[in-house]
């Protein structure tokens, strides 16, 4: 089960970003958490793209 968390930058974006390695930048804080949340909801999804990324 992933746990995201997200986090507020220099610059005033948000990254919204998972221990699994998922990350999105230059959110807003509204933004960020819909990502995190859409993230947690999706991990069978995410989890394919990224054993799809990591074999080529
Ligand atoms: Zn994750």
């Amino acid at each position: 089960m992933c746990d995201t968390e997200i986090e507020t930058e220099i610059d005033g974006t948000v990254t919204a970003f998972c221990y699994c390695g998922w990350a999105e930048y230059g959110h807003n804080t509204e933004t960020a958490n819909a990502a995190a949340h859409a993230h947690e909801n999706a991990l069978d999804v995410i989890d394919a793209d990224a054993f799809t990324a990591a074999a080529v």
